[in-house]
């Protein structure tokens, strides 16, 4: 049984509060459905956490550049009979990821069944049939876990209860790490397959194993860079949004969503009130209850109930610019430092930075050279760090010293000369993802995704009790990732889609 619709008119109009790739996505959903919607941001460029930095002549994307699951992004343009391709142009990606530890080993994640035998076995004979089970493993995962819950609304126990056999099945109670454990021995793969999760938030050592279906993802859809960046994927998204007669307000940041007996009937922009029959939130989750429903009664307690939670660490962002250009490095590396477990478990849960780091690096210029100016590279690394609530750290210091740290490492470790290469460099802290992004605690990725707060236990993509509001975004159900907050949209679309039809009176 679903939860009953709270009843709100049939949409004339929808707000859509935030245009990261959820917020996006969904407005191009609704818009395509034929609900005329306006999406306001608040900032001066959309994206969200793929935001953009031209600084210069070097083009820094923000936040999110492997760019998986392909076929998610498709299905908008396929709506409306267009194609993706007329919009913007996705490069392969090969390695998916270079994996450096600190002992010298060094792994290439291909996407070529016989060469990454040929590492397995390198590191651990007995790992090659290990790694053909975990595969079958991600495999069911990835079918059970995102192609038939993904995008499907957990509105009631019903829907959790429904799930809950297969779930049980998969072990999904069980981490990501210890599930690759039982099938993968060597310690240095045994990271190599665990790490994934943490590209959406998530401790392998906590984080259910469902997560591992993120390795099946990327080996089906492959991984993948825009052409010109990330940046250029979100400008197509605009694009087509606006194609199809879509409104898009920069530099318009919703103060308040307005209600009326319990009900959204608009949103404050600027100080003037804007009539809409139903608002959907890309904003963070406990922001958008307790900042943008301050003024109403059935928000509160969601929003205490929110602050109890456990929360994603935050990342710590340097993107730099090189004079001169660092041909070895691949365009995705991650570094592991000499500690994984001890140290993953101080990012999330603190109360210091740890002296040693676990690190990602990207080289865009790698896939598209025309990122940084002629002879230069344009990188950025980021450090998963605690969130604000778990170390009480002053970023405003800290940043600077942090970052001369990292680039030293990188200088000592994988790119000799780095430091007095440097062209250019800006910083993105835990404080940035509180203050630009209104992240509660700065957490980069929203609500830790744990079984206890995924699916039905994760903010509901329809607000159970305030009619005509609904939630899309990483705080949202399926989480966070590129394809995860795709999927969000999907499911919140097909709500007020559905609730719109069931409200509209019969012809
Ligand atoms: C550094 C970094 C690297 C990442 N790398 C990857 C990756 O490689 N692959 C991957 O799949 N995922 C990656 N992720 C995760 C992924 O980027 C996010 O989970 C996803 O983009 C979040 O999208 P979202 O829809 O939740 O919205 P967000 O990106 O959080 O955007 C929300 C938007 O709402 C706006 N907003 C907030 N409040 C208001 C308001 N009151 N009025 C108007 N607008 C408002 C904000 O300005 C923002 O633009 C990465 C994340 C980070 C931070």
């Amino acid at each position: 049984m679903t939860t009953p619709a709270p009843k709100t008119p049939a949409p004339r109009r929808a707000a859509v509060i935030g245009a990261g790739f959820g917020g996006l996505a969904l407005a191009i959903r609704l818009q395509s459905a034929g609900i005329a919607t306006t999406l306001f941001e608040a900032r001066d460029k959309p994206g969200g956490r793929a935001y953009v930095y031209e600084q210069d002549g070097f083009t820094f994307d923000a936040g999110p550049t492997v760019i998986t699951d392909p076929a998610c992004l498709e299905e908008l343009f396929a709506l409306s009979g267009r194609r993706l391709s007329d919009y913007v142009t996705l490069l392969p990606v090969s390695p998916f990821y270079r994996l450096q530890w600190s002992d010298g080993v060094s792994f290439d994640y291909v996407n070529d069944q016989a060469e990454l035998d040929r590492q397995i076995a390198a590191l651990e004979p007995r790992d090659v049939q290990g790694y053909r089970r975990f595969l079958a493993y991600s495999e069911e995962l990835y079918r059970e876990g995102y192609e038939k819950l993904g995008s499907a609304p957990f509105l009631d126990w019903g829907s959790m209860l429904k799930a809950a056999p297969e779930l049980m099945r998969l072990q999904a109670w069980r981490s990501v790490h210890d599930k690759v454990a039982e099938f993968i021995r060597e310690p240095h793969l045994r990271q190599a397959f665990s790490f994934h999760s943490l590209l959406v938030g998530g401790n392998p050592f906590a984080t259910s194993s469902v997560y591992a279906l993120i390795h099946a993802l990327e080996r089906r859809g492959g991984v993948w860079f825009p052409k010109g960046g990330t940046g250029a994927l979100v400008q197509g998204l605009v694009r087509l949004f606006q194609d199809l007669g879509g409104e898009v307000r920069l530099n318009a940041p919703v103060s308040r969503i307005l209600t009326r007996a319990g009900a959204v009937a608009g949103v404050e922009v600027d100080g003037k009130v804007e009539a809409f029959d139903v608002a959907a939130s890309n904003a963070d989750v406990r922001t958008t209850y307790a900042r943008l429903l301050r003024d109403e009664p059935l928000a509160a307690p969601v929003a205490r109930s929110l602050e109890r939670k456990r929360w994603s660490m935050s990342l710590f962002v340097i993107y730099f610019g090189t004079k001169r250009t660092f041909p070895d490095v691949a365009h995705h590396t991650v570094l592991f430092g000499p500690r994984y477990k001890e140290l993953i478990g101080e990012i999330f849960n603190g109360p210091k930075l740890a002296q040693d780091f676990s690190l990602y690096l990207h080289r865009p210029t790698a896939s598209d050279p025309d990122l940084a100016p002629p002879g230069c590279d344009g990188f950025y690394v980021l450090s998963p760090v605690p969130h604000l609530g778990r170390a009480d750290l002053d970023w405003a210091k800290e940043g600077q010293l942090y970052r001369d740290r990292i680039l030293a490492y990188l200088d000592r470790t994988l790119m000799p000369g780095l430091t007095e290469s440097l062209a250019t460099t800006r910083i993105f802290t835990p404080f940035d993802f509180r203050d630009e992004l209104g992240a509660h605690l700065g957490s980069a990725f929203s609500l830790e995704p744990i079984l206890t707060q995924s699916a039905f236990f994760r903010a509901h993509n329809r607000d159970d009790r305030i009619g005509g509001l609904y939630l899309v975004g990483a705080g949202t159900h399926p989480g966070a990732g590129v394809p995860g907050v795709v999927g969000s949209a999907k499911a919140t679309a097909g709500l007020m889609i559905a609730d719109a039809a069931a409200l509209r009176p019969a012809a």
